[in-house]
C-alpha cells in the first residue's frame, strides 16, 4: 500500500501530525501497536495531571478550617481516584479515535517497523511505501543496573500509575521531572516520602533558584531529600523493600513498601528496523538535523525518539515542522522556544534560557524577580509562596522566564508567546495586565527592568 506519509507511533508527535497532514491533503498511514495517545495519555501527562487534581483536593481538605470550613478527618477512596484517572484517558482516548477516523488517514493498530529505506512492514507481514516516513516511536523508562531493580513493589512510573494502594512507605531514586511529580501527589495521600538523588541539586535543566525553592517547600511539606546519594542496591526484607545507599561517603539504607525509578527515560530505538534502512543513532536517540530529518532521505524522527526534547508539546510541533517542510509552508515554530513545567504544588515552569546557560554561552543579560507574596490575587488564594524571574538579553529582550508558584504552567505561557514575538521588556511594561490576576506578577518584574 502506497501513502504520501507513513507514521510510526500515536503519541502526540504521531497522531497530532498525522491529523494535521490529512487537513493539507496528505494521505496517511498511522501505525500504533497499542491504543492511539502514547506516553502522554497512557502513562504519563494526563494520568498524573488527574492525581495532581485529587493530591491538590485532599490538601484543600486538610487545610480546611483555613478556609472556614470545619470537617471531620476525611478517608480516600483510592480506587476511585485511580477510576477517575482512567475514566479521564478514556475519554481523550476515544477523542482522538475519532479524530484519526479522517478520509485521508488509514490507521493500522499493529507494531511497525523500517524494511528498507522506503518501506514499512507491519506485525502481519504486509509492506507500505511513503515518500516521507515519520518515525513517532517516543521512550520508554529508565531501569538502572542496580540490584534489585526488577524486584516487584520496584515501578517505574508506568506501572505507579497503576498500583492499587496508597504507599505508606514511597521512595523515590531521582528528583527529576517524574520523581518530584509523584513526590508531591503521594504526600498529599500521606505517603511518608524518600528521594534519592544523585545530583547536587533536584530538577536538572530548570533554574537553580527555582529548584531549590521547590526543594524547601517540599521538604517543609515532610518529604524527605538525600542529595548526592549514589544506590547501590534493593533487597527485599519481609513485606519492606531495603534501598540500600551511599550519602556523602556514608552507607545509608530506606525502608519502602514501594520503591519508584524515576532516573529518565530513554529513546525507544530498538525492534523499529533503524539498521535495516541505515539510520544513525545512539541509546541518546536517532540522529537529525534542525528539520528532523535523519541521514536517510525522506525519513525523519520527532519527539521523544531523536531525544531532543522530551515533552509532548515539542513532539507535535516537531511533526507539524516536518510537514510543512515537506509540503514547502514556510513556518516560523521556534522550537528553541519551548515551555516546560512540573506539576508539583506549587508548580515550576520555565520558558528559555537559565542564567547557568546564559554564563556558560557567554550571553550578556540582566536578570529580575519578584514574589507571589506582592500579588493580591495570589494573596486571596492563599498561594504567597512563589518566585519570578525574567531574563532579558542586553537590548531588553526577554530570553527567559524561570516561575515557582500557583500556576506557574500556565503564567510561563505568557512569557512564551511574547519571546516567539521577540518581545523586550519595555513592551510587557505597557501591556496592560487584568486585575487582580496572578500575570500582573510578570509585570511587576518587568517593571523591576
Ligand atoms: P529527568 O532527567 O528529569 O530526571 C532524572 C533524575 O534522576 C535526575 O535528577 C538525575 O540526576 C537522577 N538520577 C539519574 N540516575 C540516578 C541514580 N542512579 N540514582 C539517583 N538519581 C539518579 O528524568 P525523569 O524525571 O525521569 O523524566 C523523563 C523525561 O520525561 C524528562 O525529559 C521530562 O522532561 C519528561 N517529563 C516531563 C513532564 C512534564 O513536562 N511535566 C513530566 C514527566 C516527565
Amino acid at each position: 500500500m502506497n501513502s504520501d506519509v507513513i507514521i510510526i507511533g500515536a503519541g502526540p508527535g504521531g497522531y497530532e501530525t498525522a491529523v494535521y497532514a490529512a487537513k493539507k491533503g496528505l494521505s496517511v498511514t498511522l501505525f500504533e501497536q497499542r491504543k492511539a495517545g502514547g506516553t502522554c495519555l497512557h502513562e504519563g501527562c494526563i494520568p498524573t495531571k488527574c492525581l495532581c487534581r485529587s493530591a491538590e483536593i485532599a490538601d484543600t481538605i486538610t487545610d480546611c478550617d483555613t478556609w472556614g470550613f470545619h470537617v471531620s478527618a476525611p478517608t480516600i477512596d483510592f480506587r476511585r481516584i485511580m477510576e477517575r484517572k482512567n475514566e479521564v484517558v478514556a475519554q481523550l482516548t476515544s477523542g482522538i479515535e475519532f479524530l484519526l477516523k479522517h478520509k485521508l488517514i488509514t490507521y493500522i493498530s499493529e507494531r511497525a517497523e523500517l524494511f528498507d529505506a522506503h518501506t514499512v512492514i507491519s506485525e502481519s507481514g504486509e509492506k507500505y511505501t511513503a515518500a516521507h516516513i515519520l518515525i513517532a516511536t517516543g521512550s520508554t523508562a529508565k531501569r538502572p543496573p542496580i540490584e534489585g531493580c526488577d524486584l516487584p513493589g520496584v515501578l517505574t512510573s508506568t506501572e505507579m500509575l497503576d498500583i492499587d494502594h496508597i504507599p505508606q512507605k514511597l521512595c523515590i531514586i531521582g528528583a527529576g521531572v517524574i520523581g518530584l511529580e509523584f513526590a508531591s501527589i503521594f504526600r498529599s495521600f500521606g505517603s511518608t516520602v524518600t528521594m534519592l538523588e544523585y545530583a547536587k541539586e533536584i530538577l536538572p535543566n530548570f533554574d537553580s533558584d527555582i529548584s531549590k525553592r521547590l526543594k524547601q517547600v517540599l521538604s517543609k511539606r515532610g518529604i524527605e531529600f538525600y542529595n548526592q546519594a549514589a544506590v547501590e542496591s534493593i533487597e527485599r526484607s519481609g513485606a519492606q523493600l531495603l534501598v540500600h545507599y551511599t550519602h556523602k561517603g556514608k552507607e545509608c539504607s530506606t525502608e519502602a513498601d514501594i520503591v519508584l525509578i524515576a532516573v529518565g527515560r530513554s529513546p525507544r530505538v530498538e525492534s523499529i528496523g533503524l539498521d535495516n534502512a541505515g539510520i544513525r543513532y545512539s541509546p541518546k536517540g536517532i540522529e537529525t538535523d534542525d528539520t528532523l530529518r535523519t541521514n536517510i532521505p525522506g525519513i525523519y524522527a520527532i519527539g521523544d525518539v531523536n531525544g531532543h526534547c522530551m515533552l509532548a508539546h515539542a513532539a507535535s510541533f516537531q511533526g507539524r515542522k516536518v510537514i510543512d517542510h515537506i509540503l514547502g509552508i514556510d513556518n516560523r515554530i521556534k522550537l528553541d522556544i519551548i515551555p516546560a513545567a512540573v506539576f508539583t504544588r506549587p508548580e515550576a515552569g520555565m520558558v528559555g534560557l537559565t542564567e547557568e546557560e546564559c554564563k556558560q554561552r557567554g550571553v550578556p543579560f540582566t536578570v529580575k524577580k519578584t514574589l507571589f507574596r506582592a500579588n493580591g490575587k495570589a494573596i486571596s488564594m492563599g498561594e504567597p509562596n512563589g518566585l519570578c524571574k525574567l531574563i532579558a538579553d542586553e537590548n531588553g529582550k526577554i530570553i527567559g522566564a524561570h516561575i515557582f508558584g500557583a500556576h506557574a504552567a500556565d503564567l510561563v505561557q505568557e512569557v512564551s508567546a511574547l519571546m516567539n514575538r521577540e518581545t523586550t521588556v519595555a513592551q510587557l511594561k505597557e501591556m496592560i495586565h487584568a486585575h487582580p490576576t496572578l500575570s500582573e506578577i510578570l509585570q511587576e518584574c518587568a517593571r523591576e527592568f
